[in-house]
């Protein structure tokens, strides 16, 4: 081994995570690794001295969580679309409703589009095929269905 291993990598020797002879004849033979381990091996003894067995009860987080007042997230966004909407009117007279007409006849025509799309495809297709896309979609949805309860239960 060339380089020396970070500090993390010993902690994980230390904790038993990492376990790979070569690192462990690297730490006998390097002295500078050999002092990082026990810099770290004295620094988790402290933390593990520190530790105590008093606990919180149980009523300090539900007055907590009673104390706090939720953030109006919906309030806020709501908020900044009205200030942002008014300000791009306001900077460009006309601009916002030219977006939004341009908009809404783009968006219909999407969907005008892949109406038409899917009437032209169902009308080149063979009644067979659309059967069989029909099961596929159906077998589809019982698999996700299936999935879904599994997820669940
Ligand atoms: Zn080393």
């Amino acid at each position: 081994m060339k380089d020396c291993p970070d500090a993390l990598t010993w902690q994980a020797v230390l904790d038993g995570e990492e376990n790979d002879p070569a690192l462990l004849e690297h730490l006998a033979g390097c002295p500078a690794c050999r002092a990082s381990y026990r810099e770290i091996s004295a620094a988790a003894g402290l933390a593990g001295a520190l530790a105590t067995e008093a606990t919180l009860p149980p009523a300090v987080a539900r007055r907590i969580l009673r104390q706090a007042k939720p953030f109006p997230a919906g309030l806020v966004a709501a908020l900044l679309f009205c200030l942002l909407a008014a300000s791009a009117a306001l900077l460009q007279p006309g601009g916002l409703s030219w977006w939004f007409s341009v908009g809404v006849v783009r968006m219909s025509s999407l969907i005008l589009d892949g109406l038409l799309g899917a009437i032209l495809l169902l009308q080149s297709l063979d009644p067979a095929m659309i059967l069989l896309a029909a099961l596929l979609l159906a077998g589809l949805e019982i698999l996700v269905l299936h999935k879904l309860k599994v997820t669940e239960g």
